[in-house]
C-alpha cells in the first residue's frame, strides 16, 4: 500500500507555498525541510505538477546552487526517487509486505517504514523521532494519541508539518492525511490530534519552538525541540 496508489490528490487540502516549492527546486531548503516537501510532493500530483515548473524555469539555477545547503547528493537522489516514483506503474505488493504509511523519501531516511522507527518518549504519551540531517534544521517524527494536545507554543523560525496518519487540528485549521501546515513566528497554537487513531506527523523546524508552559521549556533542550 503506498501514497500514490491511495490517496488521490483530492483528498490533500494544504499544499505547499510557491516560496518553499521554488526553494526546494533551487537546492537551497535546508535538508530537514527539503524532505518534508519532498514527502509531501511523492503523494501530492498538484504540487509536483507545480514543482516540475519550477525546475524547467529554474534548471540553471540548480547548476549554480550544487553546494549550497542541502548535499547535492542527497538532492539529486531524492529528485531521482520521485521521477522514478511518477514514471513507474505501482508494483504489485509482495505478499508479506506490510501496510506502509511512509512516503517514499521517508523510507529512506528511516530505513523502513513505521516499525522501524525508534520513538523516544516525551513522558506525556507524545512520542517523537529525531532523523539524521545536516546543520540548519531538525526534522522529526511526531506520534500524537487520539484526542492528545502537543503543548502549546509559538514559533522562532518556519515550522512544517506533514500529515502521515489521522489527523490534527489548530486554532488555524484543520490538517488531514498528505496536508502541510507551514507555521511561523505569527503563529502561536495548540495542535490536537482528532479522536479516533492517533496521529503520526513529520515535521521540520529551522529554530527552536517557543513554549509558554515551564514544563515543555524544561524539556526543551533535552528533545532539541
Ligand atoms: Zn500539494
Ligand atoms: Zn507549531
Amino acid at each position: 500500500m503506498r501514497w500514490d496508489e491511495n490517496l488521490k490528490m483530492t483528498d490533500i487540502n494544504h499544499h505547499l507555498t510557491d516560496a518553499l516549492l521554488m526553494a526546494y527546486s533551487a537546492g537551497s531548503l535546508p535538508e530537514g525541510f527539503g524532505l518534508v516537501v519532498a514527502s509531501h510532493i511523492s503523494m501530492c500530483d498538484e504540487c509536483r505538477a507545480r514543482m516540475e515548473s519550477f525546475d524547467a524555469l529554474g534548471g540553471t539555477i540548480l547548476e549554480n546552487t550544487e553546494d549550497t545547503a542541502l548535499a547535492p547528493e542527497s538532492f539529486g537522489a531524492t529528485l531521482e526517487r520521485i521521477a522514478k516514483g511518477a514514471a513507474a506503474a505501482p508494483a504489485p505488493p509482495a505478499p508479506k509486505e506490510r501496510p506502509t504509511i511512509f512516503p517514499g523519501p521517508l523510507v529512506d531516511y528511516v530505513g523502513g517504514d513505521l516499525d522501524q522507527v525508534k520513538w523516544r518518549s516525551y513522558g506525556i504519551g507524545l512520542k517523537q523521532a529525531l532523523l539524521p540531517v545536516a546543520r540548519g534544521s531538525t526534522v522529526r517524527l511526531l506520534y500524537i494519541p487520539a484526542g492528545m494536545a502537543v503543548p502549546d507554543h509559538g514559533h522562532r523560525g518556519t515550522e512544517l508539518t506533514l500529515v502521515l496518519q489521522g489527523a490534527f487540528h489548530d486554532e488555524s485549521d484543520h490538517f488531514g492525511p498528505g496536508d502541510i501546515e507551514v507555521a511561523d513566528q505569527d503563529v502561536f497554537h495548540t495542535p490536537t490530534a482528532d479522536q479516533g487513531q492517533p496521529c503520526i506527523c513529520l515535521a521540520a523546524t529551522d529554530a527552536p519552538l517557543r513554549f509558554k508552559d515551564l514544563l515543555p521549556r524544561i524539556a526543551q533542550p533535552f528533545l532539541r525541540i
